[in-house]
C-alpha cells in the first residue's frame, strides 16, 4: 500500500510502498477515503511544538521519530477485521475516533482516552490516514458516518471535536452571551456553526488575515476585529460592553493569550486549544482579583465525537469550506497550510 510518510523532519512527504498490514486481534482494517490536513499535522512535521522563551517540546523526546504517518481526520471503510473483532459491517463508512488511549488506566476508565498519557494517537504515534489503508485497534472507534458527506464530516474528528470540546467548557455561558473566537481558521469556522448548532447567541471572530475575517462574516459571525491593530483589546471591550465573558482562543500565542488576558470582563472564561507557542507572564493576583478561569482543551472524548456527529445531522449544521486534493498533492498542501493560504480544511483523497 502507498503512504505519505515523514522520513525527515520539515522535509517533504516521500511516497512510499509498504506491506498492507494484517488485522490482528480486535484490530480493524479500513480502506483510506479521505483523509484532513490539521495544523497539528505541520507540527508533527515540524518534530516539535514552540513553548515559548526560545524552549522547545522536541517529539523525539515524547518517542515520535520518522517515519511518521500523519492525518488524524480520517473516514474509511471496512474491508478486513482480526479475529477478536465484535461483529462489523463491511464497506461501511466510518469516521475514526483517532484519540485512543491506553484503555487501562484511570484516565481511559473516565472515557478521556484523548488525555491519557501513554496514548497512542492515530496520525501521531500510530500510522494515520495518509496511506491507502489504516489499521484500528477497535471498532468502538469507528463512528458511524450514514448521510453525512464524507469530506465534511472527516475534519469532525479534529477541527469538529476540539471545538465542541472546548465550546462545552462553557457549559450554559453560550445562550447568554456571545463567545470571542480569536482564530478563524477551520477551527474558527467549525465554532461558529457549533455555537449556532446548540443555541449559543453568536460569536465575535479576531483574526489578522483580512480574508479570514471575510470569511468569518459569511458564516454569520456577529463581528469581527483584526487581531493586529492596537487597539484590539478595546474593539473587544467595545464589542461586548464588559469585555468578553467567554473566551475561546484556537491560536494560543503570546498574542492572542494577551489578548484574551486584556478583552476579558471579570470573570472571564479562557479556554485555550491552540497550539501555536509562545508563553504567557500572569500577575497572579488577577487570577482571583478579576476573577479569570483560565483552562487548556485538548482535542476530545469518543463521547463527545458521537454527539457531535449526531448534532450534525440533527441540526444540518452548515458544513466548514472543504477543498479536496488528490494525496499525491500532499506537499503543496501542507505547504498551503504553512503559508495561511487555506480558508476552511483541505482533505486529501488516496
Ligand atoms: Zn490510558
Ligand atoms: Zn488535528
Amino acid at each position: 500500500m502507498r503512504c505519505y510518510c515523514v522520513m525527515e523532519h520539515s522535509r517533504p512527504l516521500v511516497a512510499v510502498d509498504r506491506e498492507r498490514p494484517e488485522p490482528q486481534g480486535t484490530e480493524v482494517l479500513l480502506r483510506v477515503r479521505v483523509a484532513g490536513l490539521c495544523h497539528t499535522d505541520l507540527h508533527l512535521w515540524e518534530g516539535y511544538y514552540d513553548l515559548g522563551g526560545g524552549k522547545r517540546l522536541n517529539l523525539a523526546d515524547r518517542g515520535l521519530k520518522p517515519p511518521l504517518t500523519l492525518s488524524h481526520e480520517i473516514v474509511a471503510e471496512i474491508v478486513a477485521v482480526g479475529p477478536d473483532a465484535p461483529p462489523v459491517v463491511f464497506g461501511q463508512r466510518s469516521l475514526i475516533h483517532p484519540w485512543i488511549g491506553c484503555g487501562e488506566c484511570a484516565t481511559c476508565r473516565r472515557g478521556e482516552e484523548n488525555i491519557c498519557s501513554k496514548g497512542r494517537a492515530l496520525g501521531v504515534a500510530r500510522p494515520g490516514g495518509f496511506a491507502e489503508y489504516v489499521l484500528v485497534p477497535h471498532p468502538r472507534y469507528l463512528v458511524d458516518i450514514d448521510g453525512l458527506d464524507e469530506a465534511v464530516a472527516a475534519p469532525l474528528a479534529c477541527a469538529g471535536v476540539t471545538t465542541y470540546s472546548a465550546i462545552r467548557k462553557f457549559g450554559d455561558g453560550i445562550r447568554h452571551e456571545p463567545v470571542l473566537i480569536i482564530g478563524a481558521g477551520g477551527l474558527g469556522l467549525m465554532a461558529i456553526e457549533v455555537l449556532k448548532a446548540l443555541g449559543g447567541c453568536g460569536a465575535i471572530l479576531v483574526d489578522i488575515d483580512p480574508a479570514k475575517r471575510e470569511a468569518a462574516l459569511a458564516a454569520g459571525a456577529l463581528a469581527v476585529i483584526d487581531g493586529r491593530a492596537p487597539d484590539a483589546a478595546r474593539q473587544v471591550i467595545g464589542a461586548t460592553g464588559e469585555g468578553a465573558g467567554l473566551i475561546l482562543d484556537l491560536v494560543g500565542s503570546t498574542a492572542t493569550a494577551t489578548l484574551a488576558m486584556q478583552g476579558a470582563r471579570r470573570g472571564g472564561h479562557i479556554v485555550v486549544c491552540g497550539l501555536m507557542g509562545g508563553d504567557l507572564t500572569l500577575s497572579l493576583p488577577t487570577l482571583p482579583l478579576r476573577p479569570l478561569c483560565i483552562e487548556g482543551s485538548y482535542v476530545g472524548t469518543l463521547t463527545e465525537l458521537r454527539e457531535l456527529v449526531d448534532l450534525v445531522r440533527s441540526s444540518g449544521m452548515a458544513p466548514i469550506p472543504v477543498s479536496r486534493r488528490p494525496m499525491h498533492e500532499v506537499n503543496q498542501a501542507i505547504d498551503d497550510l504553512q503559508h495561511g493560504r487555506v480558508i476552511g480544511r483541505t482533505v486529501l483523497i488516496p
